[in-house]
Parts: structure tokens; C-alpha cells; sequence
């Protein structure tokens, strides 16, 4: 076991003013010095894989493959894709078009928003410091990195590789408990990034209110299933099953419940049961096999909430306290005032909770907090529909669970009490980016937008009418409505990729020359 050296509180303003001093030495503005910190993050990450691996194993107890295919990988991959990302994330935009505005050349100057903190649960403790990381770099701040002390291996090795690989007055770690998280949010930062419970994500918000920092929560919640009675009962049971056990249900994307109609709930468990089979052969408490919790603290909370169950155990149920070790534990028949539904669970045990239909369902998961995801297990487009449009989470997930924030392209985040924010890949960089708006008017434009000087006349006023865009016609009758949700419109433009794809290759099997818009066209085939 490592002793995590816990960093002063005295130490931690002066390691504020470094950072701030490197900030403002204006070498974050060079892209090509962010690029430098990039690549260096990402090998860092790549030359300790090994050193990595064994510190989430000694912290959680985690399997190798865990490690690399849901946090080692991913971080590597995030400063790799920043790296390649950031000289087109970081260009200056034009504004849009507008008759009124474009004399004045507004731009948007993409700028760093200075010194950021980034605090880091325990449960992703590299992907969810490193990952952030890469963005805040990529996007020219520079940062407090304060990692979570749950995992002292992990938070360890970040201490002594960060300041071997990375600019050492641009970025730092603070390791420490409340004390020191408590000391950082005393001080002003420009933008802080908060991932963990929505408990202290309230003690975060009120603090940064003090100095009106800006702050992004990545929070947690019950993230439900929906299981369509009509569905591969199988492979949906596989899925949930693996959502669960990996790192032991400490993922914060992790189902947190199943919701089932009564009818199959009996044939879900079964399917549970031969994944379970085939998913550990040998005895799940194997060591190296299947994650142990955090903290003992941890432990206990889960017995807890099993230990008052209203429901039926009908696998797992095991646990050694020694280890923190719980066995992955299905419970069916839960009732939805049980001890298992009043919190995030964040642990390798799985409530099926019975209902009548998807209408019950819909209700039950509206009538509690925004989860920070909804999953559907189901192969009819109408069901998929029906869930989604009718419920609010950070991401809506069909036959898939987990997996979500490591898309390329989709952003991460919840809404409402699951966080406010989002990030991975460009939508970390743009929320440690302030949008810079910038123009520079010439002097000949007073000769339109004169008007605006006083002495106010009926003219100037009739002018200053003349620059505003008529309004469309005034609707008439009632407002359609569409209960569509943005899937919606991505099926439509997938038809029309499919209509457009199907066209080109009818142009490109035709045997014949075609004429298209009066010219002619002959296919290679024949030219
Ligand atoms: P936590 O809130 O206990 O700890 C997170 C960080 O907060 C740590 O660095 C810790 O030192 C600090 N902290 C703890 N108590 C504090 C206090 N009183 N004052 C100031 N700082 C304090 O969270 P956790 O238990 O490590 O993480 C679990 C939660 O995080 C779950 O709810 C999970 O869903 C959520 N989570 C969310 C995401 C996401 O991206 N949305 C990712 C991972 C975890």
C-alpha cells in the first residue's frame, strides 16, 4: 500500500501563483506549444502503461483489460485526437453573414480561459483526470489537477510523472482530502471542472459562486434500462450484465436498475444467469477477476443497501469485507420504494424492478432526478421512440450501455442533477475556451449606421427601422405539434444519405452517358 503525500495547504496558493505566472508568460497561446504538452501527455501515458495498469489494480482491484480498454486507451487517445485536433479547434471563425454586421469583420477569437481546476473522482481516476487534461491543454490553460484521494496508487504516479512529462508552471497536482480540495476552492479560478457526487458538486457550485468562477459537473444519478418485452432478451441481459461488473458497477454510466414487464422478468434472470455463467467460469472472487470496491466505507454502503432489501436475491449475494469484495448480485421483484432505489448504487448489484408496461415505466423514471443516461434494450423503432421522447437524460442509449462517453463525436454530460456541462474530445476544449467576440469598424460605416449619434430625429428613427428584418407571416390556427426527438431528424438524414448513395451508384452503374443538368456524363466503364 502506497502513502499518498498529501500536499500542504500553505503550499497550495504559491502553486496557484506558478501557474498563473506560466499562464500569463502567454506560451499557451503558441499552438504549437500546446501540441508539445499533448504529445507529451499521451506518451507519458504510454510509457507507464504497465506502471498504470498495476496502480488501478492495487486501488480497485481492476482486471487488466478494464484498465486499458476503459481508461489507459481512451486517455491516450484523447490527447492523441487533441493533438490532432487542436490547430482546427483553435482557428479564429468568422462570424456568420449578416448585410448589417459584416463591415465590421466580427470574428471569434477561440482564447484560453486561464487557470483551471479540475477535481477527479476515484472510480475512472486516470481516464477522468487525463481526459480532461488533453482538453484544457489543448485549449491553452493552465491547470490544477486535483485527483481523487480514493486511489492513492494512481494519484501517486500522476505526482511524480506529471512534473517529468509536463511544463511544470503550467500544470500541477494537489493530492489531498477535503482539507486541500477545500483550500482550492477558497481561491479564484477561471473555470472548474468537477467530476463526482452531486453532494459535493453542491459544496462546488457554492463556492465558485463566491468568486462567480464558472463550472462544469459531470455527476452521477440512476441511470434505468428499459427492457421491451419483444427484445433479444439475451444479448440485452449480456449487455446490462458486463455494464454492471465492470470495475465492480462503479462507473457512473453504469445501469443503475432494470425496468421489466412482469411477464418476462423470469426469462431476464435467466439470460442473466448464462452470461453470468459463461462471464466467469472460475470463481468471480478470483483475485485479478472482477474489481473490488473503493473504500470499506463503500463496502458497507452496498451491504446496506442489500442487507434491507425488499427483493429476491437470485444470484451473487456473496462478499468478504476483507477485500471488499461483493459478488455481482441480481435482485428481482423490487419494489420502487426499496433501500436499492433511493440512491445511485455504484455497486456490482442489479435491481429488476417489475412493471406492467412502458407507460409505467415512463412515469416511474419521470417522477426522480434526470439520470445521466436512459437505456433501451429493444429492436422496434416506435418503443426506442416512445422512451426518448418522453424522458430527459444526459444520453439516450439503445442496445448499448456504458460505453457512450468513449464515441468520438458525442458529447459527455448530464443535465440537471446528473451535471451541467459537457466534455470529451472537442467539447473539452471548447469548455475550457472562452469565445472571444472581436470586430473592427471602419470609419466610412458612420455614413450608414449614423443615425445612432444624437441629436435623435424622425429620420434617424425611421433609419434605425430600416437595418431590422421583417418578421414571417403571423401563424395561423394551432401549432403543429411533433413529438419527434432529434433522432428523429438523424433517421431522416441518414434517408437521405441513403437516397443520395443509391443515386450516385445508379449514375455509376449505368452502362449508357447520361445528361445531368445539360451536361454529359460517361461513366468510366465506357470512357
Ligand atoms: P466524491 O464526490 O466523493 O469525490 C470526488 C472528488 O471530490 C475527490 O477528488 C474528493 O477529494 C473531492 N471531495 C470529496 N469530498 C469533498 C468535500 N467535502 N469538499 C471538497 N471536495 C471534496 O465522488 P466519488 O465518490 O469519488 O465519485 C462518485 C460519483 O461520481 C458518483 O455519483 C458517480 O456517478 C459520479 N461520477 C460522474 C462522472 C461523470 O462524468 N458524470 C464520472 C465518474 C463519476
Amino acid at each position: 500500500m502506497v502513502d499518498l503525500k498529501y500536499t500542504p495547504v500553505e503550499e497550495i496558493e504559491k502553486i496557484q501563483a506558478t501557474l498563473r505566472n506560466g499562464f500569463r508568460s502567454g506560451r499557451t497561446k503558441n499552438i504549437e506549444y500546446r501540441k508539445y504538452q499533448l504529445l507529451q501527455l499521451a506518451y507519458m501515458l504510454q510509457d507507464n502503461v504497465k506502471r498504470l495498469e498495476e496502480a488501478l489494480a492495487a486501488d480497485l482491484g481492476r482486471p487488466p483489460l478494464e484498465s486499458q480498454f476503459l481508461e489507459i486507451g481512451p486517455s491516450m487517445m484523447d490527447a492523441r485526437n487533441a493533438w490532432a485536433g487542436v490547430d482546427k479547434w483553435a482557428k479564429t471563425e468568422r462570424a456568420p453573414f449578416s448585410i448589417n454586421g459584416f463591415a465590421m469583420r466580427p470574428v471569434i477569437y477561440k482564447e484560453p480561459k486561464g487557470v483551471v481546476l479540475i477535481i477527479s473522482p476515484f472510480n475512472y481516476p486516470v481516464w477522468l483526470c487525463m481526459s480532461p487534461l488533453a482538453g484544457a491543454i489543448a485549449a491553452g490553460n493552465a491547470v490544477l489537477l486535483k485527483p481523487s484521494e480514493s486511489t492513492p496508487h494512481v494519484s501517486s504516479l500522476f505526482a511524480e510523472l506529471i512534473p517529468k512529462y509536463l511544463d511544470p508552471e503550467l500544470v500541477a497536482v494537489v493530492n489531498g482530502g477535503v482539507p486541500e480540495t477545500t483550500k482550492l476552492l477558497d481561491l479564484p479560478w477561471d473555470h472548474i471542472l468537477y467530476t463526482g457526487s452531486g453532494q459535493v458538486g453542491r459544496i462546488v457550485s457554492a463556492a465558485a459562486a463566491k468568486h462567480l468562477t464558472p463550472v462544469s459537473l459531470e455527476l452521477g444519478g440512476k441511470s434505468p434500462v428499459f427492457i421491451d418485452p419483444n427484445c433479444d432478451i439475451e444479448l440485452a441481459a449480456k449487455r446490462i450484465l458486463w455494464g454492471k461488473c465492470v470495475n465492480a458497477g462503479q462507473t457512473c454510466t453504469a445501469p443503475d436498475y432494470v425496468l421489466v414487464p412482469r411477464e418476462v422478468q423470469d426469462k431476464f434472470v435467466n439470460a442473466l444467469k448464462n452470461s453470468m455463467d459463461n462471464f466467469y467460469p472460475e470463481s468471480v472472487a478470483t483475485p485479478g477477476v472482477f474489481s473490488r470496491l473503493v473504500t470499506p466505507q463503500a463496502f458497507n454502503r452496498i451491504k446496506g443497501l442489500l442487507d434491507n432489501t425488499k427483493g429476491t436475491i437470485v444470484i451473487g449475494g456473496e462478499m468478504d469485507e476483507a477485500t471488499k469484495f461483493i459478488a455481482p448480485t441480481i435482485v428481482k421483484d423490487v419494489p420502487t420504494n426499496d433501500s436499492l432505489m433511493n440512491e445511485e448504487i455504484f455497486g456490482p448489484v442489479l435491481p429488476i424492478v417489475p412493471v406492467k408496461d412502458v407507460e409505467e415505466a415512463i412515469a416511474y423514471v419521470n417522477s426522480n432526478d434526470h439520470p445521466l443516461a436512459v437505456y433501451v434494450f429493444s429492436q422496434d423503432a416506435a418503443y426506442k421512440q416512445k422512451v426518448f421522447s418522453r424522458t430527459q437524460s444526459g444520453s439516450a442509449v439503445a442496445n448499448e450501455v456504458v460505453i457512450q462517453p468513449g464515441i468520438e463525436g458525442l458529447p459527455f454530460g448530464g443535465i440537471g442533477p446528473s451535471g451541467s456541462g459537457y466534455h470529451t474530445g472537442k467539447y473539452t476544449f471548447d469548455m475550457f475556451t472562452h469565445l472571444r467576440a472581436s470586430l473592427d469598424s471602419p470609419g466610412w460605416l458612420d455614413k450608414i449606421l449614423g443615425f445612432r449619434f444624437p441629436p435623435y430625429t424622425d429620420k434617424s428613427i425611421k433609419a434605425s427601422q430600416r437595418i431590422l428584418k421583417s418578421l414571417p407571416p403571423r401563424p395561423t390556427g394551432p401549432p403543429r405539434t411533433n413529438n419527434a426527438m432529434a433522432n428523429g431528424s438523424a433517421t431522416k438524414w441518414w434517408g437521405k444519405y441513403f437516397f443520395l448513395a443509391f443515386v450516385l451508384a445508379t449514375i455509376g452503374g449505368l452502362t449508357k452517358p447520361v445528361k445531368i443538368l445539360g451536361r454529359k456524363f460517361v461513366p468510366k466503364i465506357l470512357g
